[in-house]
């Protein structure tokens, strides 16, 4: 593992089995995350793009271990945390938070703000009481909310106020890496932005390293240093973020960024529009599982599966290449 990474991620799998009614036994497995493998350096953020469904979520749960993977190894700062016990495993995950997508259901509405941020701080031993309730200040401040926030009920926030809580919340045990599992896709536009700009300004100030979940390929443009692209649960192009946006390799990542609305009407940029849905991972399609969508697709991609394989200084999964 390279020195400069905090985290390495190796053949990380999981799958899901499918009941067919609550009578009958397994039907199937879904592979949610099929192999992946990826690294985040320090103080960087990797974007996860791709459409819903395609496992995004799944793998930062895995790698937090929230979902415990079938195989593969997460090796964060050095060591594969897969093989830790669960008292070893409270102490990483002081370090290794989670942003969730819908603030309210991650908050409990019977909590004030106060209990909800200092709970891990109970938890984890890691401020006395009067210690608590300054850190707590401390943190309501960072995120920009009023102290008199402290003793109030999430209800009495806005959208986007819950989601400064529940970035709070993730900062208050001085976390190093951060799973930000689309946090702004439910707020409204003009919300997003002032959130964003909150988590770059704390990464810069606290040097953190973010795994940035998102569909929204502007946002991810302007905060992420690298993008991985997913689909159907496997990493089909990863590169530098002025890479994929200057030249996408992938068939797959130059639908996606083609559908980006452009400001300039006279922009040349081709539209790719992607016939069909995302198809079921339950029956993923033989080959290249982009072939049935694909506009490049030739015989042998029915058949044979590409593999992810260096390409210029990135990797990209596709018999183009
Ligand atoms: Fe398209 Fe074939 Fe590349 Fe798959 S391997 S993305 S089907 S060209």
């Amino acid at each position: 593992m390279s020195d400069d990474n905090l985290l390495e991620i190796k053949n990380l799998k999981k799958s899901f089995p499918v009941n067919g009614s609550s009578f009958s036994k397994d039907v199937g497995s879904v592979k949610a995350v099929n192999d992946v493998s990826l690294s985040i350096a320090k103080g960087k953020v990797l974007g996860l793009v791709g459409e819903s469904g395609c496992g995004k979520s799944t793998l930062g749960r895995c790698i937090l271990r929230l979902i415990e993977p079938d195989s593969g190894e997460v090796y964060y700062e050095g060591r594969n945390i897969l093989g830790l016990t669960g008292k070893e495993m409270k102490g990483k995950r002081r370090e290794m938070q989670i942003i969730f997508q819908d603030p309210y259901a991650s908050l409990n509405p019977r909590m004030t703000v106060g209990d909800a941020i200092g709970e891990g701080l109970v938890v984890h031993k890691v401020a006395k009481r009067k210690e608590k309730r300054e850190k707590i200040l401390e943190l309501l401040s960072m995120v920009g909310l009023r102290p008199d926030s402290i003793d109030k009920y999430p209800h009495e926030f806005s959208g986007g106020q819950r989601q400064r809580m529940g970035i709070a919340r993730a900062l208050a045990l001085y976390p190093k890496f951060i799973v930000a599992d689309e946090p702004v896709s439910a707020l409204d536009v003009s919300i997003q932005a002032q959130i964003i700009n909150l988590l770059e300004r704390l990464k810069n100030e606290l040097g953190l390293t973010y795994l940035f979940i998102s569909h929204d390929l502007r946002i991810v443009e302007h905060l992420c240093d690298r993008v991985a692209v997913m689909y159907l649960g496997e990493i089909v192009e990863i590169a530098d973020t002025s890479d994929i946006y200057s030249n996408p390799l992938h068939p797959y990542t130059r639908a996606l960024l083609s559908a980006i609305p452009v400001a300039d009407p006279e922009s040349k940029r081709e539209r790719v529009i992607l016939t069909g849905d995302l198809p079921s991972p339950m029956y993923p399609p033989t080959g290249c599982p982009f072939h049935p969508r694909c506009m490049d697709a030739m015989d042998r991609c029915k058949t044979e599966a590409p593999t992810l394989r260096e390409e210029g200084g990135r990797r990209v999964s596709c018999h183009l290449y």
